[in-house]
């Protein structure tokens, strides 16, 4: 039995294998809405190929209005999972054999409830150079802002398997902060139609670009988003600065305040550059990653 809804889409002719995935994380809207939109619009109109579409692949973390499901696991971190495991571990090994099906793949985020990134896409920095020469033209045809190649070596995710798997792929990011912005979902559309007109498996005139930034960085756990200017303390966060905001190396980011309001420490940027991710829930725990800067 399958643990997540898929609607497929087969032209009858052959051609490549997309999968499109949404809802890897519980509460990021834009991505399921895009979905639905791409499942009313497309049928009947690829010219050749096999498209996957799944609206949802974590269901129990979107029922509980979470990032995570009931066993607090981030399935974008435990993939391959475990067909035996807790129902993450069994979602992530079915996630994992539906990208190895693919021969490519998009898998749509946003921040979720605390966060909120700019429209971006990224993609490993597969070894492979078929692979990433893929996934470098899936990015510029989803047409988004700005384009993060990242360190490959990173585990557990949907890209990891895919990288591992030599599949092209594409993830991407907008907005998030427990909102579901209609421009996202718009984009997110158009994103997709974008790489599926790319691929010739749909008749679309494409856009002009337009990518502003091109960033690759291979350097050992760049992309990872959690460990960037970790909160200090708990506290209440106020940024000085807000997402897309360029900084240099020393700026305040931000303070955090201690609960009682007997401590203030500041957030100083470890590197310049343009900030891509930003907590706005104003509640942060130590540890908590604050601000990201590509
Ligand atoms: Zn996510």
């Amino acid at each position: 039995m399958s643990l997540f809804s898929r609607e497929v889409i087969d032209s009858g002719v052959a051609g490549p294998h997309l999968v499109i995935t949404a809802g890897v994380h519980g509460d990021e809207f834009e991505p399921m809405q895009c979905i639905h939109a791409l499942m009313d619009q497309l049928p009947g109109q690829l010219l050749q190929g096999k498209l996957t579409l799944v609206p949802c692949v974590n269901v129990d973390a979107f029922l509980s209005g979470d990032r995570t499901g009931a066993d607090n696991l981030d399935l974008a971190r435990i993939c391959p999972g475990d067909p035996d495991g807790s129902i993450t571990m069994q979602v992530g090994h079915e996630l994992t054999e539906l990208i190895k099906s693919a021969d490519y793949y998009i898998d749509l985020h946003t921040g979720g409830t605390r966060f909120s990134v700019y429209p971006l896409t990224g993609y490993p920095l597969n070894p492979d150079p078929q692979a990433l020469e893929g996934s470098r033209k899936m990015a510029e045809a989803f047409n988004l802002p700005f384009i993060w190649g990242t360190d490959w070596r990173l585990k557990g995710r949907s890209m990891s398997i895919a990288c591992e798997n030599k599949v092209p792929a594409i993830y991407a990011e907008y907005l998030g902060s427990a909102q579901c912005s209609q421009q996202g979902v718009e984009d997110y559309i158009d994103g997709c139609l974008n790489v599926l007109g790319m691929l010739g498996m749909l008749q679309r005139e494409q856009p002009e670009s337009r990518v502003e930034t091109v960033v690759e960085d291979a350097s050992e756990g760049s992309g990872h988003m959690q460990i960037c200017h970790p909160a200090p303390l708990d506290g209440l966060l106020t940024p000085n600065y807000t997402l897309g905001d360029i900084v240099s190396e020393g700026d305040i980011l931000g303070v955090v305040r201690s609960i009682d309001g007997s401590q203030s420490v500041e957030l100083i940027a470890g590197q310049s550059g343009t900030i891509i991710v930003l907590h706005t829930f104003s509640m942060v725990r130590e540890g908590d990653a604050t601000f990201v800067i590509a």
